[in-house]
């Protein structure tokens, strides 16, 4: 299955945002309410009803003239994402087309992706957001959203919403390789007026599957330069809400997502495309020696699962730090 990524072509944009508005049809998000600020940019920033937004960046061009750039703001489906390291309940998938996603389900609202996202994505909020992304567990909580590539759209060989609804084509949609090249020859068609024209997310964290046609340095339009991974913190296991332990010992949530892969998960030096994984069953994982010595919880079944979250946890956090 080949990876998929999104092209955007920040020349061709002409901020119209028909590509948030489509965004929010299709997930069914409420508008922001906002107030007038001066500015066409709007709403103000993501949140957990806005997951992809265009920002607006006056900024003083190299000659002296004032320039307007627009930029997406979005998640950037990272190959080396941060928030799928630190997220201790796997509520962070990488699919097999590139994309990551967030399992509602499984989030336990602990916030370390929000904290971690060298992009400042995700946000969170309550379980009710919209009537297409619910949670079903029957115990309110905080979970973290952010866009999700229209895995649904994908699924059906579709493309996402934003890039159907684009009028002017600044978003294209298709093979990752395909849209690596595409990229690569605008950049060089803009190379004779923006010698500092840039394809940003090629390489980046080993390669985004939202890629940017710049015409200057990344940070004139409010992007990283150079998007690092950190240290992580480790998670506390202690910490984990007692519907999660429950759910996970009751196993009514597999420990493991069964959809995820496992190299994906645990190699943080990821190659772009990795070869087929040899999965590791979340049975064998729990079974495993997980070294566990927190207090203890109400029964051996308990204390087991407590044991493997932990190791899994620290192993992720050891690696996300080698
Ligand atoms: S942009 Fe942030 S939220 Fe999106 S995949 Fe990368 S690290 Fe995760
Ligand atoms: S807020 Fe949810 S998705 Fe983010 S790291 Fe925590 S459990 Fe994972
Ligand atoms: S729909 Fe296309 S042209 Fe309009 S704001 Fe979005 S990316 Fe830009």
């Amino acid at each position: 299955m080949a990876e998929k990524s999104v092209l955007f072509d920040t020349t061709k944009c002409i901020a119209c945002r028909a590509c948030q508005v489509a965004c929010k049809q299709w997930w069914e998000l409420p508008a922001t309410l906002t107030a007038n600020r001066g500015t066409y940019e709007n709403p103000p920033d993501l949140s957990a009803e806005t997951w992809n937004k265009i920002r607006f960046e006056e900024t003083g061009g190299r000659d002296g003239t004032v320039r307007w750039l627009f930029t997406r703001q979005a998640c950037m489906h990272c190959t080396e994402a941060p928030c799928v390291w630190v997220c201790p309940t796997y509520a962070r998938t990488h699919h097999a087309l590139g994309y990551v996603s967030t399992d509602q389900e499984r989030c336990i609202g602990c916030g370390r992706c929000v904290e971690f996202c060298p992009f400042e994505v995700p946000r969170l909020d309550g379980d009710n957001i919209s009537p297409r992304v619910t949670v079903k567990a029957s115990i309110p909580r905080t979970v973290a959203y952010k866009c999700k590539f229209c895995e649904d759209r994908l699924a059906e060989g579709l493309s996402p919403s934003c890039v159907k609804t684009c009028p002017t084509g600044a978003l294209q949609f298709g093979d990752r390789t395909m849209m690596v090249e595409q990229g690569r020859g605008r950049v060089a068609g803009l190379a004779a007026t923006h010698p500092r024209a840039y394809l940003y997310g090629e390489n980046e964290l080993r390669g985004l599957h939202v890629m940017y046609v710049l015409t200057d340095d990344p940070h004139i339009y409010g992007l990283p330069d150079k998007p690092r991974l950190g240290v992580y913190p480790e998670f506390d296991e202690n910490t984990f809400p007692d519907w999660y332990v429950k759910a996970v010992a009751g196993k009514s949530l597999p420990l493991f997502p069964p959809e995820a892969r496992p190299d994906w998960y645990m190699q943080p030096k990821l190659a772009p495309t990795p070869g087929p994984p040899e999965p590791e069953s979340p049975k064998r994982l729990a079974g495993r020696d997980m070294g566990w010595g927190g207090p203890a919880l109400s029964g051996w079944l308990a204390i087991g699962v407590v044991g493997a979250l932990s190791w899994v946890i620290r192993r992720k956090s050891q690696r996300g730090q080698e």
